[in-house]
């Protein structure tokens, strides 16, 4: 009898030591992964919370300021809180919410309060975890608005708008459609005699893409850490251009020319096939993973303008073989076997010429790429940049500065190139644009001297 009672003792020791223990086993994990730092006048939280196959008794999210709890969403009232399973164990809680949310909102410090509750022991027992992130509260939007006037943009082509953006550090640019390009701080167009000061003033260098809609919107915007924007619309004229229609015949001779010899400087692409289903590889994907190559350039692009004068090497007593966004059909056999459009202009003079810098800047590229063949990029800043193509041979190497007309290699006929010639273009935060203009004094004054004069005042 008296074992039994021991036993009985025994037993009950353990499931009260098993019951205790169970409340101290570790609760659900919890991440908020957002916001990181700033809360907004819209402001979205995020919290990941992970509990063995993602069972959870409970859990809420709250925003904290000066002691006063706001609830966002629970388990109980998940509210406009969208919540999800990630995988076995992760449940994942996105909300967004604004000043009606919170009617106390001030800008200053505040909290995201995360708790959540796992059951344990056979639902028997409970277990909690807390979490919180420290925000800072920003409910001042920025400012924006453009200072340049007079904006004519060809399709294409470039255009140049200054703007004020305040606070100064505030993430600022021109959209156009769905491309962003972003302003740099006008302090760094040294030229001309131009000199702006004031940290709140930006420029931006921007295209109208060739295959965009005339019409596409476009406005000058301002977006801080918390989310918080501003926009603003600026005067401009858009013109459509209508480009050339060409053909380009194919020949075998052609082809077992270019294509092994472009396949031996990439391994981007792999085609198979005829000499004839490789070369329409080349020309169509490899010529897009080049333009994406191409475009990845702008991030080295310098804050200032590098130009030694402000009009481009134009680049005279040339023949002008084809011209920017011509479109161009390719013909073999007598059957149309590609449509692609050419961004560039083909200047021809003679064999192995010299081929200099269009102005002043910053060798980026000086390798061979792809479909370019011998190809050199050079940066001018604030995302201007210009291209040279089919070179026979280099003179210059990456990180170099050239002069303007410096002389950067010779022309050749490396790449997708039927003969010895010059491939150019200009590229605007690595968008291929018309580079005519940019070998236009008329256009150079009227589009940037005269908006950065107005722009300091002189
Ligand atoms: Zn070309």
């Amino acid at each position: 009898m008296r074992y039994l009672l021991g036993l009985v003792l025994i037993l009950a020791l353990a499931a009260g030591g098993v019951f205790f223990f169970a409340g101290r086993m570790p609760g659900p994990s919890i991440q908020i992964t957002k916001p990181v730092k700033y809360v907004g006048q819209s402001t979205t939280v995020e919290v990941a919370i992970t509990a063995p196959q993602a069972k959870l008794s409970d859990f809420s999210v709250a925003f904290e300021q000066n002691g006063k709890q706001t609830p966002l969403a629970s388990l109980a009232q998940p509210g406009n809180a969208e919540i999800k399973q990630d995988g076995a164990d992760v449940v994942r809680v996105t909300r967004t919410f604004t000043r009606n949310d919170v009617p106390d909102l001030k800008s200053g410090p505040a909290r995201i309060v995360v708790t959540a509750t796992r059951p344990v022991l056979y639902d028997l027992r409970k277990t909690t975890t807390s979490a919180a992130q420290d925000v800072q509260v920003r409910l001042e939007r920025p400012q924006i608005a453009v200072l340049s006037s007079k904006h004519y943009v060809n399709l294409g082509g470039s255009e140049m708008v200054v703007y004020k953006a305040t606070p100064p550090d505030v993430e600022s640019g021109i959209m156009v459609g769905d491309i962003k390009y972003p302003g740099y701080p006008a302090s760094g167009a040294k030229m001309e005699g131009v000199n702006i000061t004031d940290p709140a003033v930006k420029i931006a260098f921007i295209a109208l893409r060739w295959d965009q809609d005339v019409n596409t919107p476009m406005y000058a915007y301002a977006r801080d850490e918390a989310g918080n924007s501003a926009r603003a619309d600026f005067d401009r004229l858009t013109f459509p251009k209508p480009f050339k229609k060409s053909r380009i015949p194919l020949d075998d001779k052609f082809l077992e020319r270019v294509v092994p010899a472009i396949l031996d400087t990439t391994t981007e692409v792999n085609p198979q096939g005829t000499t004839l289903q490789k070369f329409l590889v080349l020309n169509g994907e490899l010529r897009k993973k080049n333009a994406e190559k191409i475009a990845s350039y702008v991030a080295q692009s310098a804050p200032e303008i590098l130009l030694g004068g402000a009009v481009f090497h134009p680049f005279t007593n040339t023949a002008v073989e084809a011209a920017f966004a011509d479109q161009r059909t390719y013909i073999y056999n007598g059957e149309e076997v590609d449509r692609q459009t050419h961004l560039g202009f083909d200047l021809a003079k003679v064999v192995n010429s010299p081929i200099v810098a269009a102005n002043r800047g910053k060798v980026v590229h000086a390798s061979p790429l792809g479909i370019y063949g011998n190809c050199v990029i050079l940066d001018h800043g604030m995302g201007v940049q210009s291209l040279y193509a089919h070179l026979s041979s280099f003179s210059v190497k990456v990180g170099d500065t050239v002069e303007k007309e410096q002389e950067l290699g010779r022309s050749g006929m490396t790449g997708l190139a039927g003969g010895d010639h010059l491939h150019f273009t200009m590229l605007v935060n690595g968008q291929m644009v018309n580079p005519v203009e940019w070998w236009d004094a008329h256009w150079i004054q009227d589009r940037i001297i005269r908006k950065l004069r107005e722009a300091s005042g002189s």
